[in-house]
């Protein structure tokens, strides 16, 4: 059973080198003991998540991110060092002593980064073979990824038609929902990414109105003031940092910005200060950090949206799938310098 393995804890941002392939030299019975209640599972996806950076670093190591990321992502734990690194993975039943599942069930939920896991129904979602998408949707537009992206505009920003939408890390697993959605909604939308292919991909694949190459433009209140001259009513908000300090001065009275994440701040030693906050209160303005984990209820929901979309292609959806357990460690510590395009995902089998 081939698994990808924490080394040590990290500190700064994660390297490759963090992690290492290991091989049982075992041979593994792919079966599940009787009275268990557990299924064995061979996995087939993987997802790359920027959390699972933080999850490499110590749980007490003062770092109050990774502190607060553990305890409210529940569903996981920390990383160990000398035990597997975790994520939402997609699998088949190979093998189960519950009754809920059958040999041969498709299901997603959070798994080992290995070839075969054994595992508890707990949290665990069966796929709807019926249904006809890729199979690795369900590491991201039709699981966690999707339901971040659908909670955190509809239910944080409330959009209304002709609102000015702003989102950061436009082209990632995240950005590319919410800027669709809002396209949906009927507003006006802007992205920023880190690369020319980048910024092709937003205007021209997901149909964003407008969008610039954040690392070109050092003056990022100029592209800003460029693209939205009305002002932002929205900002989904996924990188925190200088984009966020130019962003405040260009909200407008009673916007929203729904802070998803802050990646540019992740694995900094000292997390950059935000000088522009105080706009805030004469704007006001409503700011909210959220987890997708807090919308679960809205699952049904948002797959009762998200599917119908899909099947009409009022949506796309990019991926970037690496083949290979082996190439994990490098595509998953490459969301922290942009190699994606898309989102992130290994094909293991
Ligand atoms: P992405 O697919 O967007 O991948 C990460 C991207 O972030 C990279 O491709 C890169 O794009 C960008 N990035 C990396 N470093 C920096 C930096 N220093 N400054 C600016 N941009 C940077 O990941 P996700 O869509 O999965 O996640 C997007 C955000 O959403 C993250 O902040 C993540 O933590 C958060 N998140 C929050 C959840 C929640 O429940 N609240 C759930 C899931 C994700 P580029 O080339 O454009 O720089």
């Amino acid at each position: 059973n081939k698994q990808v393995i924490l080394k040590h804890y990290t500190k700064g941002f994660p390297e490759e080198s963090d992690l290492m392939i290991v091989t049982s030299p075992d041979t593994m019975e792919l079966k599940v003991k009787p009275g268990s209640s557990a299924i064995m599972v061979k996995n087939l996806f993987l997802s790359c998540d920027p959390y699972m950076g933080t999850f490499m670093r110590e749980p007490d190591s003062g770092s109050s991110d990774s502190e607060v990321a553990v305890e409210t992502l529940s569903l996981l734990d920390a990383f160990i060092p000398g035990k597997p690194i975790a994520g939402v993975g997609v699998s088949e039943v190979i093998d189960s002593d519950d009754p809920s599942f059958a040999k041969g069930d498709f299901v997603w939920g959070i798994v080992d980064w290995e070839e075969y896991s054994t595992v508890s129904s707990f949290g665990r979602f069966k796929i709807d073979m019926s249904i006809n998408v890729p199979l690795s949707y369900y590491t991201g537009i039709l699981s966690v990824t999707g339901l971040t992206a659908y909670a955190g505009f509809f239910e944080i920003c409330s959009p209304k038609k002709g609102e000015t939408v702003f989102v950061s890390a436009a082209a990632g697993a995240v950005g590319q929902l919410v800027g669709q959605f809002a396209k949906l909604m009927g507003c006006y939308v802007v992205g920023s990414a880190g690369s020319k292919q980048k910024v092709d991909l937003l205007l021209n694949k997901f149909g964003f109105d407008d969008a610039f190459n954040y690392k070109e433009e050092p003056d990022l209140n100029a592209a800003l003031k460029r693209c939205l001259p009305q002002g932002i009513d929205i900002y989904f908000e996924n990188v925190g940092g200088k984009m966020l300090d130019s962003v405040l001065m260009n909200m407008n009275v009673h916007g929203r910005i729904a802070v998803c994440g802050m990646i540019s701040q992740y694995h900094l030693e000292t997390q950059e200060g935000v000088k522009n906050l105080q706009v805030v209160v004469y704007k006001r303005i409503k700011m909210q950090g959220f987890l997708a984990f807090d919308f679960v209820d809205r699952f049904s929901k948002y797959l009762e949206f998200v599917l119908p979309c899909l099947n009409e292609r009022k949506l796309v959806y990019v991926e970037d799938i690496v083949e290979g357990l082996e190439n994990g460690p490098a595509a998953l510590v490459g969301l922290f310098h942009g190699q994606n395009v898309g989102k992130q995902v290994i094909k293991i089998a």
